[in-house]
């Protein structure tokens, strides 16, 4: 994805002809004209069109797709396709398929909505190892997704180096290993009780009682600041995993540091037992326990809703 300002010019200095320095000349020149009200990459979008580019008609390769882009058009490999997925919610049944294309470039995780294009898998017309070319697909999130106003089909261009890191990927729970990273959407089925202790709000390292308060080994005698840790059981229907989390990750669960004091917390406990997220971290060996355990960085909402809505805004 295009993410920064000296891509984008890069770019339409390429498509335009003009030098980068022309094209950063006419963005700062906007951005006078305007005050300064809109940012480098919008004014460089603004730049664009005025020179007749439109992104929307273009091939890109994977890395340029732009954060937002409505009209992506892409040729890349698929290097891994997932079954065919049945889901159902409110009553409505649906299906969806995943796949990650990738080129020399990038990759990227491909969701289809639309029935037809889903048969084209259900078919094996396209596989795992064909080249597609992707016509108007839509970039939500980090995904690139297709509706039934997109096209796909088999490309006979020929790319040879793809990039294969999909280290961003969702995995398995019974596919995790130690030392690996794991992104996984699981239920939460237990929570314990959670620990607290104190760090230096320096360095954020833990800190050791003094004869009087704290101290922190590098900066001394401070005023200590409380930190939380949650040990919770994670399952994604391959395998269970038990899991830790610190108070930045907690508070992504929806837990402030007042659900965490004892007399709140067996109340919050329950709301967030049984619910489901996107767990991301690293899969590690403890060796008190002597088990694996995953250690959590980060944590997602699981939106079914933006999912559902995606599914029926591409049957209108
Ligand atoms: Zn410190």
């Amino acid at each position: 994805m295009i993410q920064d300002y000296e891509k984008l010019v890069e770019k339409i200095s390429k498509i335009s002809g003009k030098e980068e320095q022309e094209i950063t000349g006419l963005v700062d020149a906007k951005r006078d004209k305007l005050s300064g009200l809109i940012s480098r990459e919008g004014a460089a979008q603004i730049v664009a069109n005025e020179l007749g580019i439109n992104f929307d008609k273009e091939q890109v390769k994977i890395d340029e797709i732009m954060k937002g882009q409505k009209n992506v058009n892409t040729v890349g490999k698929i290097i891994k396709l997932f079954p065919v997925n049945n889901f159902e919610k409110n009553g409505r049944k649906g299906k969806v398929v995943n796949f990650i294309v990738a080129d020399e470039t990038g990759n990227i995780r491909t969701v289809l909505w639309d029935a037809n294009h889903i048969k084209l898998i259900e078919n094996s017309e396209i596989k795992e190892g064909d080249v597609v070319e992707i016509s108007n697909g839509r970039l939500r999130e980090s995904e690139l997704h297709l509706s039934s106003f997109s096209d796909i089909k088999k490309s006979d261009k020929n790319i040879e180096d793809v990039e294969e890191d999909i280290s961003n990927e969702q995995v398995f729970i019974k596919d995790s290993d130690v030392g690996k990273n794991l992104k996984t959407r699981a239920v939460i089925v237990q929570i314990f009780d959670p620990k607290f202790f104190k760090v230096c709000p320096n360095c954020g390292k833990k800190v050791e009682r003094a004869a009087e308060g704290y101290e922190c080994k590098e900066h001394g005698k401070m005023e200590p600041k409380e930190r939380a840790l949650l040990s919770l059981v994670l399952d994604d229907g391959s395998d269970s995993i038990r899991a830790v989390m610190f108070s930045e990750q907690i508070e992504q669960l929806g837990i402030n540091h007042n659900d965490l004091k004892p007399e709140n917390f067996s109340g919050k406990r329950g709301e967030i037992e049984g619910g489901e997220f996107f767990f991301i971290g690293r899969v590690k060996q403890n060796k008190v326990f002597n088990n694996t355990e995953m250690l959590v960085n980060n944590v997602q909402e699981v939106d079914i809703d933006k999912l559902i809505e995606e599914l029926e805004s591409n049957e209108k």
